[in-house]
């Protein structure tokens, strides 16, 4: 057995705290999630590198930096209720169950649902839930959230996730074109959401079931 902890401290301390990620909870959930068990077993040794690496089925695993950007504008507490779009590996599912209440997960390709439910289940994450099919829908039947983290690129923002989105509640998701997209923060404030625009970011393609 490999002992990933000092990998996972330099991951924090210089890809994260170096650069300017200072929320406690972030960092101390990042020092607990174990990343390399949701990277193939070939790519273990990489698993805390500054990078994202391949989950099968031509997607990635998310760069640690652009998770830890996002899942700090979100602001998140023990009471939240979240739902994340686009749960691949499931790691940052792992993170939402250690910051929040509650967290819903949908994943188009139900092999990486699965193998994510496995991962999370075996890591004892009891407040995770998983559901097989088109995030850019959400979850009607669990909204409204306070928060909704969309890990796939979108060319707009979904309508129907705007509409699960609680008063005050917030979302972040990459839009643009497949080759350049940008973070946008959308916070729903008197029923109308308010955005702004944050990092250059790369994330794959969300595809929804009319495309
Ligand atoms: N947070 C994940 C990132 C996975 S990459 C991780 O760290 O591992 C993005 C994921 O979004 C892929 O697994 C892809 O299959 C999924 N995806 C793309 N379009 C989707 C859609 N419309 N609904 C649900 N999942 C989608």
């Amino acid at each position: 057995m490999i002992d990933f902890s000092s990998d996972r401290q330099r991951m924090v301390d210089t890809q994260l705290r170096g650069r300017g990620i200072s929320d406690a909870r972030i960092l101390d959930a990042m020092l607990r999630v174990p990343r390399h068990e949701f990277v193939p077993e070939a790519l273990r040794a990489e698993a805390y590198e500054d990078h994202p690496l391949p989950i099968g089925d031509g997607q990635t695993i998310s760069q640690p930096y652009v998770v830890a950007v996002m899942l700090e504008s979100l602001q998140l507490t023990s009471t939240s209720t979240v739902l994340e779009i686009g749960t691949g590996s499931g790691y940052v599912t792992a993170l939402l169950g250690e910051l929040a209440c509650r967290v819903f997960s949908i994943e188009r390709h139900a092999d990486l649902a699965s193998q994510a439910r496995v991962v999370l289940a075996a890591l004892g994450y009891a407040n995770v839930n998983i559901v097989t099919g088109d995030g850019t829908l959400g979850l009607p039947a669990q909204s409204p959230y306070d928060a909704i983290m969309v890990s796939a690129a979108a060319f707009e923002i979904p309508s129907a996730l705007l509409s699960q989105l609680r008063e005050g509640g917030r979302m972040i998701i990459p839009v643009g074109s497949p080759e350049s997209q940008q973070l946008q923060f959308i916070r729903m404030h008197n029923g109308q959401p308010v955005i702004s625009l944050r990092d250059s970011v790369r994330f794959v393609p969300l595809i929804s079931q009319r495309d």
